[in-house]
């Protein structure tokens, strides 16, 4: 099997409310990047990658001569290809190569008319499960605002109800440390029996990391997720304050990896498949894990259907995934891949059982959200559409007004 041409479309997918993190907002949508490789028996693999545009189209199609004639086998080669670790300094490819390595192992598993899992050393698992993943949002077309404690209670309440999750993350950052604390206490007592976490996306002081930190030790926490920025800020975090801490932003490579395992700042790793370059360097960074008793977890970066998959193949391969899957999945309102939205059962996803990533494009689908970019276009996302002007500092100090009515964007 050879590589034969690679195809890159722009969408916009409709989520159901713009949803505020610490660098700005999600306004409404995701752009998101789909990418089909196509190789000379006819079929065409899947990949995906975040953002899109005219830049990101032309980027994939000037990889057309690195991949034809290229044997999507040849994953290893590939990521020398694409990758090599030097050259990458000047053109950090690494996304890019994450959406092609997806769709050449899409390809093999449908050459071979097998799931990916079973390319990835079988799963262990049918289902993965996932947290709740609730964000501060603005109102959408159907949605009221989620601001104060009761509302993000009455929001995780009904998430609970539709999709049966039972771990519950706060993504924070927005709004002043003290107040989320007071949200996410309100989670806790809402749902004694559910496990939490809380991720303010590394914009705390240290003062205030530790703060928060020392707040929740009795709780049932997973984990707090990058209170404060950086390894050392981390390691001494996780030196006066008795929760495990987890990473997603600090540990997003091997070398990182190592210096977590020589000198430990992290106790959970969030895997991201699109991050790592692929869903390969994560099964290895997962075994590094194992071996050094990392804890892992999936991360996300905000999935369509494809991505969603590798994070599921990746979910079911691994031995040592002790904490639920995160995804921002739930929040969208359309998919594009064929059969609508995969969907969870008791805060579970199933994991495609179907050749390769085991999901296919709905062409109708792309064709309309090909149409919502052209209409919407991108969006800034370290911008908030609602502060105009307004940019964080790390640690932050310019925080959100609580009091203040969050109203349609
Ligand atoms: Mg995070």
């Amino acid at each position: 099997m050879k590589i034969t041409d690679i195809r890159a479309t722009t969408v916009a997918v409709p989520l159901e409310a713009p949803l505020l993190h610490s660098n700005g907002a999600h306004w409404g949508r995701f752009i998101r990047t789909i990418v089909e490789v196509e190789a000379d028996n006819g079929l065409v693999g899947l990949g995906e990658m975040g953002g899109g545009g005219e830049s990101a189209e032309a980027a994939f199609r000037a990889l057309a001569p690195y991949l034809e004639g290229h044997d999507p086998f040849e994953l290893e080669a590939l990521r020398f290809k694409i990758a090599n670790p030097t050259a990458s300094l000047y053109n950090n490819r690494t996304q890019m190569l994450a959406a092609i390595e997806f769709a050449c192992i899409d390809l093999i598993g449908q050459h071979l008319g097998v799931p990916a899992y079973d390319l990835l050393g079988g799963k262990i698992r049918d289902t993965v499960p996932f947290a709740s993943y609730l964000f501060y949002r603005y109102p959408g077309k159907d949605t009221g605002e989620v601001r104060t404690p009761e509302q993000l209670v009455a929001h995780a309440r009904a998430l609970k109800e539709e999709h049966g999750f039972s771990v519950h993350k706060l993504k924070g950052g927005v709004f002043p440390p003290g107040y989320e604390l007071e949200c996410y206490l309100a989670l806790a007592e809402a749902f004694p029996d559910d496990r939490l976490r809380y991720d303010p996306n590394a914009v705390l002081s240290m003062d205030e990391g530790v703060r928060f930190g020392k707040a929740i030790e009795h709780l049932n926490n997973d984990y707090l997720e990058d209170p404060v920025w950086g390894l050392e800020g981390l390691r001494l975090v996780r030196e006066r304050v008795d929760v495990p801490l987890a990473t997603n932003t600090v540990v997003v490579n091997f070398e990182q990896l190592a210096t977590n395992v020589l000198r430990r700042s992290a106790d959970v790793v969030l895997l991201d498949t699109t991050f790592w370059g692929g869903i390969r360097p994560c099964v290895k960074a997962a075994g590094i894990c194992e071996t050094f008793q990392v804890g892992v977890s999936v991360h996300s970066s905000g999935e369509l259907g494809i991505q969603l998959a590798t994070m599921l193949h990746l979910g079911a391969v691994l031995p040592n995934l002790t904490y639920a899957a995160d995804a921002h999945y739930h929040h969208l309102a359309d998919d594009v891949i064929e059969g609508g939205k995969l969907r969870y059962v008791d805060g579970r996803i199933p994991v495609p059982t179907g050749p390769g990533l085991g999901v296919r494009l709905d062409r109708d689908k792309v064709a309309e959200y090909v149409e919502l970019y052209r209409e919407l276009g991108g969006y800034p996302y370290d911008r908030d559409p609602g502060r105009p002007g307004w940019y964080p500092l790390v640690p932050n100090e310019r925080w959100a007004d609580p009091t203040v009515t969050l109203s349609a964007i």
